[in-house]
């Protein structure tokens, strides 16, 4: 049928960026080429058996057959809470200031249309995760992208955010350990934030999946560790990363209890809640051992090493990651970051992606997200020697 013209706030979109780099991808595929992806953040590692077991145990019980309420089980909420206060030394009521997400993505993407009118402003960095901003599109908002940039650490410079523009927004996102770039948040920054947000009465937003992917002994902090961040703050969290769940669709969201009943009221008409096996899983993610989780550091670690020497030994001018499991790489002098990438993929049948697919501000780099092997990124790595391309 053809006349079916998409809405405004659908056409008003961004391609989604990754599947733009799907389909460049498959193409290469149908010619028979060997693609090493570095494309997506989808961890390549098996979910651990125990959690595998506690859901296939629980899928056999029919108790669990039936619509899940949409807030979550209690017992899932308690097992979140009792992690955070292991993990963060936060407590948290797990009544009121924990809701169960199907994947934190989506709590993500309806946050907006629970507190944003048309109009209002939405404070998102750039580069970012695309959904921050697809979901202020959705409920009519617009968004006033805040830089990340080297020279700042990678750290939105909040001074610089108008008056006039702090007075409209309702929303300030922020997203560390950080998807694209992979940097940090020192603990000033977060208090400063914390502090930006009381000033302006707006909703702090802290999206923490990455929060247990770190290393050389580096230990990400949870915003809610602020004084008086409870006050104006939630912070996401996803079993997707630590645990290799990225398929289970299960997450959190914590702290402020009125802004989380707002985005449940969302959730209450919109959807139902996580399948009871799958939390049945993540209550075992969390409160089972967390050796798994350093085992998989230990992993990520190593391949970060080998990818950042290797591409140092190249030419590139790249940091190290502290956490997460992406490179943020600066492209060579006479590349954008499309004609960077597209030359990965053409000549060296190597995907990453290209920075200015988060953001304007992303121009300049490539995202590589390690999250295939070290016999791959090595030669990954041979292949793009091999193109003679040295990093500027
Ligand atoms: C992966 C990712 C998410 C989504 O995780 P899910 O819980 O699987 O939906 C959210 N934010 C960022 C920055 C991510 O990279």
């Amino acid at each position: 049928m053809s006349g079916y013209t998409q809405s405004q706030r659908l056409q008003g979109l961004p391609p989604y960026l990754f599947a733009e780099l799907d389909r460049m991808k498959q193409e290469q595929v149908k010619k028979g080429v060997d693609v090493i992806s570095f494309g997506i953040g989808d961890p390549d590692l098996p979910t651990p058996p125990h959690i595998i077991q506690a859901l296939a145990a629980a899928a056999a019980d029919p108790k669990n057959h039936q619509y899940p309420s949409y807030e979550g089980m209690l017992t899932f909420r308690k097992a979140a809470a009792d992690w955070y206060r292991t993990r963060f030394g936060v407590s948290l009521d797990p009544a009121t200031e924990v809701l169960t997400l199907i994947g934190s993505k989506e709590g993500i993407g309806h946050l907006p249309l629970a507190f944003v009118n048309p109009g209002d402003v939405v404070l998102v960095p750039d580069p970012a995760y695309p959904v921050y901003q697809a979901g202020t599109l959705f409920a009519g908002g617009e968004t006033y992208c805040m830089p990340l940039t080297p020279a700042r650490g990678f750290l939105p410079d909040l001074g610089a955010i108008p008056a006039a523009v702090a007075k409209r927004a309702k929303i300030l996102w922020l997203n560390y350990p950080n998807n694209p770039t992979g940097a940090v948040a020192p603990r000033e920054f977060l208090a400063e934030a914390v502090a930006f947000a009381r000033r302006h009465r707006l909703i702090l937003a802290h999206d923490a999946p990455y929060s247990e992917i770190a290393f050389d002994g580096y230990r990400p902090e949870s915003i809610l560790n602020i004084d008086g961040a409870k006050e104006v703050a939630i912070e996401y969290h996803s079993v997707s990363k630590t645990y290799n769940m990225t398929g289970w669709r299960i997450g959190f969201a914590v702290g402020n209890a009125q802004i989380l009943a707002g985005l449940g009221r969302i959730k209450q008409n919109m959807d139902s809640g996580v399948f009871q096996a799958v939390q049945y899983a993540g209550i075992a993610a969390l409160s089972g051992s967390q050796q798994c989780v350093a085992d998989n550091c230990r992993i990520w670690q190593e391949r970060r090493d080998v990818l950042i020497a290797a591409l140092r030994e190249m030419g590139f001018s790249v940091a190290t990651p502290k956490a997460s499991f992406y490179a943020w790489v600066p492209v060579p002098a006479g590349f954008t970051s499309s004609s960077f990438c597209a030359d990965l993929l053409a000549k060296a049948g190597v995907v990453v992606t290209p920075g200015n697919g988060f953001g304007a501000a992303g121009e300049g780099f490539a995202r590589i997200a390690f999250t295939v092997n070290v016999d791959r990124i090595r030669e990954a790595m041979d292949r793009i020697r091999k193109l003679g391309i040295r990093g500027g």
